[in-house]
């Protein structure tokens, strides 16, 4: 098949399209590929449980770029969502970085075009640009440092107190952070699709269902549900949290890919994804996350397609603020 054929298909379905002979144990040839190519997986907690599964490391964001500053595989296949198979490419520059599927967005990065956050930023000449990893390659190549939420509050408070602040693109995440620093940072208008859908009001009702559950919550979260919650962190302190936890329940507000691992780690605690506000639907998955199967996995290695390309200045510009923050984790 021509080169121009396999761009084709990704440009027609976002990964090469091709026909899977159903006799293919998938897993095998799997492993298989990846010994050949010598590529590593690198998982996000919200894929489903057999991406998890088959994932050669787990992480959160924070966790997931630090693992790909440091791999030695020569190609990178990641599964999770496009920002982050960006930021392994911009930590790896001359390695090739695949994901299963290019469709695979984020609706928080999205929200932050970098034409207008260009714009944006030209109104605070003061300001440094604090921006959550998940935002495009474009926006990590305007701000000063970035940060996950696993480490957003300390590299907040490493900037002086009177030096301004902006923070993108989570308004969520932004005004959590200014409620515990104390900060009043300038925030970017930009939130998660499945954080803010959590029903506040049907949270409340199943913790007086299961008044002995605790109530965890990440903070991407909106403010009236963060004001309910036992306990909020990043998708890693979560999972350290009910480990560590002497409590049998806990109600979970953020994407439902997280009970996997909480499952696994705690197979005697019941977990209860934290309800959101369409009720034809018990939990909150990252539809965007569930684009990745198994099948589009196998296609990405086999065809070593889609591969995240950057232009050579993003790739620079955005190196530095991730450098930073991977300095100051
Ligand atoms: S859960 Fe929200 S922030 Fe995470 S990838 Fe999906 S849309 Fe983006």
């Amino acid at each position: 098949m021509l080169e121009e054929s396999y761009d084709q298909l990704i440009k027609l379905h976002g990964y090469v399209n091709k026909p899977i002979a159903p006799a293919i144990d998938l897993y095998r040839e799997i492993q298989k590929l990846k010994v050949e190519k010598n590529a590593v997986i690198l998982g996000h907690y919200y894929i489903t449980a057999e991406l998890q599964d088959i994932s050669d490391f787990l992480g959160d964001s924070l966790a997931l770029a630090q693992q790909a500053q440091k791999t030695e595989a020569d190609m990178i296949l990641f599964v999770g969502v496009h920002f982050m198979g960006e930021t392994a490419k911009i930590l790896n520059p001359n390695k090739k970085v695949i994901v299963p599927d290019m469709n695979a967005g984020c609706s928080l990065a999205e929200s932050a075009p970098a034409d207008k956050f260009q714009i944006f930023k030209d109104q605070y000449p003061d300001h440094k640009i604090i921006s959550y990893i998940n935002c495009s390659a474009e926006i990590k190549a305007l701000s000063d440092v970035i940060v996950t939420s696993s480490n957003a509050v300390k590299i907040v408070e490493s900037f002086p107190k009177d030096q301004p602040l902006i923070f993108a693109p989570d308004k969520n995440l932004g005004n959590y952070i200014n409620s515990i620093t104390g900060r009043e940072m300038v925030l970017w208008d930009g939130a998660c699709m499945v954080h803010e859908k959590y029903s506040l009001e049907k949270i409340v009702a199943l913790m007086d269902e299961h008044p002995q559950a605790v109530f965890i919550a990440h903070p991407e979260c909106e403010q009236p549900v963060l004001l309910v919650a036992d306990f909020i962190g990043s998708t890693t302190a979560l999972l350290n949290y009910v480990e560590k936890s002497d409590k049998n329940k806990f109600i979970v507000a953020t994407e439902s890919g997280i009970l996997h691992q909480m499952q696994k780690n705690c197979p005697s605690k019941i977990f209860i994804a934290a309800p959101s506000i369409d009720s034809t639907c018990g939990c909150n998955d990252c539809s965007f996350m569930k684009l990745n199967t198994l099948q589009k996995l196998y296609l990405a290695l086999k065809y070593e397609r889609p591969e995240i390309l950057l232009e050579p200045d993003i790739l620079e510009k955005a190196k530095i603020p991730i450098l930073r923050m991977l300095e100051l984790s």
